[in-house]
């Protein structure tokens, strides 16, 4: 029986959970540049050159596939093929292979468009090998401002060998020439959160990427013996931060901004010592960087004043601070308009996760259209679509190109700035 654009595009996901396409035998685990990387873009690969496509490897290692088009300008499609350790099938992938079955659909029906189509895999999004995050797209956007080269993994192994095993040139990385052919990039990703599956659609259209900040703070107090300080002569650290911790959740909620403590470290951390310091991270996430900031700042005014009542010492460090990526109206309207020929209701939501679309917004106007995922999880192995959500979503870019063609049609204005 013949496969849907679903089916294959899910089925080719659940091919690439296992070896050679994962680090390792009952989990999917596949870091940038290493082997799993490699196997995965050579079967890629394949299926692009029996699409009728191009191919080549740029100096981050992202797998760009062309289909031709009849006029100068490009349309990106795609996401990234890493995934964190022991992660889901779908998060980043399914993107990259609904990018290709699209273009495979057009292959098989013999038709060009206006524009070229180039499917793009990146090889790193999620930072799982080295510390630094979505270096595929910042390297294609140009805007790969500090050297990860030198970063080293679990191993030792820096990134700059790594590539050069892989058959990179590190020198390159920041290098890549600017590109005025591409005119939009369209990201399908999967939801990685609830929301879809609460108001019962199978897909989603993405506003806008969260403005995040994150900040280590850090709280001294004194470390004394759990047994002879009495209660009121304590300056214990781990108690402050509870209080710090309960004000994120308390400034959050009351923005309507999410919030997340995640890690936290208290020292010496010893059962009948009482916390002389304690470490921990905050993340604020926003659609807008106003509600994202006066968060930011309540949250510094009331840690200085519990500090101060509790004789403790703080420091508050910003260590990112991202502003947020909007999605463009124009793609927006078409893709609603796209999703509403498949019978569907068009839903626009934010997105509060990081994607490669916010790199790539530098370069060109993005789009995100979102696939319902079970339960919202991600970054799991119980990560699950349907095959049918997953075959509107192919439906649904289908649809958007011929809108985008038909806007074309007066002699190549796409209505894209
Ligand atoms: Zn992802």
């Amino acid at each position: 029986m013949p496969q849907t654009l679903g089916e294959k595009a899910v089925s080719r996901c659940n091919q690439f959970k296992h070896p050679p396409y994962s680090e390792e035998p009952g989990a999917l685990t596949r870091r940038f540049l290493t082997p799993a990387h490699k196997a995965a873009l050579e079967t890629l690969i394949g299926w692009m050159h029996a699409a009728n496509m191009t191919t080549r490897l740029d100096a981050a290692g992202t797998l760009i596939g062309r289909y031709e088009g009849t006029g100068p300008k490009t349309l990106l499609i795609g996401s990234h093929i890493d995934s964190v350790r022991d992660g889901g099938a779908y998060d980043g992938a399914l993107g990259v292979m609904l990018g290709l079955g699209v273009v495979e659909e057009l292959s098989l029906q013999g038709k060009r468009l206006p524009f070229a189509i180039e499917v793009l895999a990146f090889g790193d999004e999620e930072g799982s090998r080295f510390h630094a995050s979505m270096t595929g797209s910042r390297s294609l956007s140009g805007t790969l401002q500090d050297d990860p080269t030198l970063l080293i993994d679990e191993d030792g192994i820096s990134m700059g060998d790594a590539m050069r095993a892989f058959g990179l040139d590190p020198a390159k990385l920041r290098t890549s020439p600017r590109r005025d052919d591409v005119f939009l990039y369209l990201e399908p990703h999967i939801e990685q959160g609830p929301v879809l599956e609460a108001e019962d659609l199978p897909v989603g259209i993405v506003t806008g990427i969260a403005a995040q900040t994150r900040l280590a703070v850090t709280l001294t107090g004194m470390a004394n013996h759990a047994g002879t300080t009495p209660m009121p002569l304590r300056k214990d650290a781990l108690t402050a931060a509870a209080e710090a911790i309960l004000l994120v959740e308390k400034l959050t909620s009351a923005a309507q901004i999410v919030g997340t403590v995640g890690a936290l470290t208290a020292r010496p951390g010893v059962g009948n010592v009482i916390p002389g310091e304690c470490v921990f991270s905050v993340d604020l996430r926003a659609s807008s960087t106003a509600a994202r900031d006066q968060t930011e700042q309540d949250f510094r005014t009331g840690l200085a004043a519990l500090c101060d009542r509790r004789g403790i010492t703080h420091e508050v460090k910003r260590i990112q601070q991202l502003a947020p990526c909007l999605c463009d109206n124009h793609a927006q309207t078409l893709l609603a308009e796209a999703i509403t020929a498949q019978n569907q209701r068009p839903y626009p939501l934010a997105s509060g996760a990081g994607h490669d679309a916010m790199s790539l917004s530098t370069l060109c106007p993005v789009a995100m259209l979102f696939i319902r995922c079970r339960a919202g999880i991600s970054h799991n192995p119980a990560e699950h679509v349907d095959a049918a959500d997953v075959d509107i979503a192919a439906r649904v870019i289908l649809e958007f190109l011929d809108r985008l063609v038909e806007k074309w049609g007066d002699g190549g204005n796409s209505g894209f700035k």
